[in-house]
């Protein structure tokens, strides 16, 4: 069998199972199986499989089928311009928390020393993309996970960026300090009750403490809100990430909160 033969046949399984990116997943699969880029795989599909690898294959095949996201099989996920490792104590970044980084660098000048805030860092991927982009600032990073806050330790030391980040595990309600120009968050949101609607790879996977925003889903982005009106400086700016049924709760909230 060779890599061509092999990735049709996994990704018809897959796709059976109703993954729609069932054709990345076992590319993606096989390129961890291999220790080979998922490019250097295509460009060789002819290239023939070995009994070993076949089973090593296999093994992370079933694990995709019982819904392990491929962030968990591959052990990190791209984010921004960079690899975050991640596990099962972090939310996977998403793609759409980039608007975080894009809003972040629109407000800080190529050349800023600003002090900035992240609350509830998860894998440190916000905060770490920020800094990598404007090495003048500084930054904390908090989360009431000690298990989250390892994880993204360890990916500011692989980005070389944790001398300038000081991460602290501590819950939002607790935390007071000196003043930030810019707080950052993408804070737990999915209301309780719809948890159960979730993906699979979601709910059986990435931790409760990072999707559950109570029971209207707003609960944590009220404590934000309420702590970062005493972190900010005089003219400091809050980036948050929201639901997309959240916006006029919200914007409300923040008004009657001076924002
Ligand atoms: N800040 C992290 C991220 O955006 C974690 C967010 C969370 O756990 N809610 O990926």
């Amino acid at each position: 069998m060779n890599y061509q033969e092999l990735l049709v046949d996994a990704s018809k399984q897959l796709k059976s199972y109703k993954f729609n990116s069932a054709k990345l997943d076992a590319e993606l699969i096989l390129s961890k199986t291999l220790g080979l880029s998922r490019e250097t795989i295509l460009l060789n599909l002819n290239e023939k499989i070995n009994e070993k690898v076949l089973k090593n294959f296999n093994y992370y095949l079933k694990l995709r089928k019982q819904n392990k996201p491929i962030a968990h099989i591959l052990g990190f996920k791209d984010f921004w311009k960079y690899k975050f490792k991640v596990d099962k104590n972090v939310l996977i970044p998403r793609p759409e928390t980039e608007l975080i980084i894009e809003q972040a660098l629109k407000i800080l000048p190529k050349s800023s020393n600003k002090n900035i805030l992240d609350i509830g860092t998860g894998s440190g991927c916000i905060i770490i993309s920020i800094i990598k982009e404007r090495e003048n600032c500084k930054a904390t990073a908090i989360d009431k996970s000690l298990k989250a806050l390892k994880v993204a330790k360890l990916n500011a030391e692989m980005h070389q960026v944790n001398k300038k980040i000081n991460f602290l595990n501590i819950d939002v309600d607790k935390y007071f300090s000196n003043k930030y120009d810019l707080i950052v968050s993408n804070p737990p949101y999915i209301k309780n009750s719809e948890l159960i609607s979730l993906d699979k790879d979601v709910k059986l996977n990435e931790p409760k403490l990072a999707l559950l925003g109570g029971f209207s889903g707003l609960e944590i982005f009220f404590k934000v809100i309420n702590k970062s009106k005493k972190l900010l400086k005089r003219n400091g700016k809050l980036i948050l990430e929201i639901g997309y049924k959240q916006a006029k709760e919200l914007k409300k909230y923040l008004k009657i909160n001076g924002f």
